[in-house]
């Protein structure tokens, strides 16, 4: 893991998000959990190490956030959006969420499949602690201002630790990566993506994927949305249909999917045009 601030830790290096441990005087808090299983219980076992774990906070519900949360059934608390309820653990693209993960973990982390329970042992572990606007919550000397930043999904929120300078967006913010707009409503997200720039006390991001960033990827990253809308705006004003601009527009080129998960660039391309396609005509899907 790399480690970020002095009580800060995060993995950034392999597929699914970026979990995160913060180390108070009282014990850690995870935020995210990871998809690789052996990964997962490693992380743990490091905090435990250290001393109790005292929450666990799920930035979103999709599952490469939320696969581990069995894994805290018994250690803790987890907290989260009140709207996570509504799609926790119901889909992963075509599989069901035991499906996806299984799979997962047979082509990328062989050893995790003899850790992963079964169907029936598999506890979905939702947010027992949930909020609808803002939360704060002191754990020994540190804050962990909770706030409601939707856009990539409708329950996605922001943990800001001031007292270290960072912040967790989730998919908020993926850096030197696709952005997946597949479940975005864009007014929300551009709305929250300006609302994390003006948090005071933040040197450091941390992205749902991608590298840990600095504030001024903020500008990047709306400029690479707004480049989204654009091309798909300039399509429709040359009449294509919404067939015709998913074949003619592709910001494959522009950066790499995120670690592990080369095979979705057609399926991020293809949902990101129909994502803009409803925008500029003035639907939202929420
Ligand atoms: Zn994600």
């Amino acid at each position: 893991m790399e480690r970020i601030t002095q009580n800060v830790y995060v993995e950034t290096k392999i597929r699914g998000c970026n979990p995160g441990i913060v180390f108070t005087e009282e014990g850690a808090v995870f935020i995210d959990t990871a998809q690789w299983v052996t990964y997962l219980i490693d992380m743990i076992k490091f905090a435990k190490e250290r001393g109790p774990i005292k929450y666990l906070i799920n930035t979103e519900g999709h599952i490469d956030h939320i696969f581990g949360n069995h894994w805290f059934a018994k250690e803790c608390p987890v907290i989260g959006h009140e709207k996570l309820e509504d799609i926790f653990w119901t889909v992963a693209g075509d599989l069901d969420c035991y499906d996806y993960s299984i799979d997962v973990l047979e082509r990328q982390d062989k050893p995790g499949l003899k850790l992963m329970p079964s169907r029936e042992e598999y506890i979905i572990n939702k947010p027992q602690i949930t909020f609808s606007d803002k939360m704060s919550l002191k754990v020994g000397k540190h804050t962990f201002k909770l706030y409601h930043t939707p856009g990539h999904s409708e329950s996605q929120i922001a943990v800001h630790i001031p007292e270290e300078k960072v912040v967790f967006v989730g998919d908020t913010v993926f850096s030197d990566c696709q952005i997946w707009l597949h479940s975005a409503d864009i007014d929300p997200l551009i709305k929250s993506l300006h609302f994390i720039e003006e948090l005071e006390d933040v040197e450091y991001i941390v992205p749902g994927h991608g590298p840990v960033v600095k504030k001024d990827y903020i500008k990047k990253q709306l400029a690479f949305i707004y480049e989204w809308i654009a091309a798909v705006a300039d399509g429709i004003a040359k009449g294509w249909s919404q067939e015709e601009c998913i074949k003619n527009i592709s910001f494959a080129n522009h950066c790499p999917v995120d670690i592990g998960q080369d095979e979705m660039m057609e399926y991020i391309q293809r949902t990101n045009v129909i994502k803009c396609w409803k925008y500029v005509q003035g639907k939202n899907l929420w």
